[in-house]
């Protein structure tokens, strides 16, 4: 699990998101129904970041907030800001040193 902070210097958008696995240690199996992974997408209602769980039966797309459908972000770091369209700061935040 990973946390992302993203930051536009053009519009001040700002936000921090945890995406990724909760436990690296967890595999995916079919009987394992509590496994998650966070991925990243865009509200295009919001203009937004919003994570959602992709193993999630519930999860369909949508966003919970507003219902829109999202768009997923495929590159395995965003570089445009979704509510300016400017590039973004992207910095992914080591836990380790946060912690220690
Ligand atoms: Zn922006
Ligand atoms: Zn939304």
């Amino acid at each position: 699990m990973d946390v992302w902070y993203f930051k536009c210097s053009n519009c001040e958008y700002e936000k921090k998101l945890t995406l990724g696995t909760y436990d690296l240690e967890q595999t995916f199996t079919d009987l394992n129904e509590d496994f998650v992974y966070y991925k990243l997408f865009i509200c295009k209602k919001e203009n937004m970041f919003v994570t959602g769980n992709i193993y999630d039966n519930h999860f369909d797309n949508r966003c919970l907030t507003d219902g829109s459908e999202l768009v997923p972000v495929e590159e395995s770091q965003p570089k445009k800001c979704p509510k300016c369209n400017t590039n973004i700061l992207v910095e992914k935040i080591d836990l380790s040193e946060v912690i220690g």
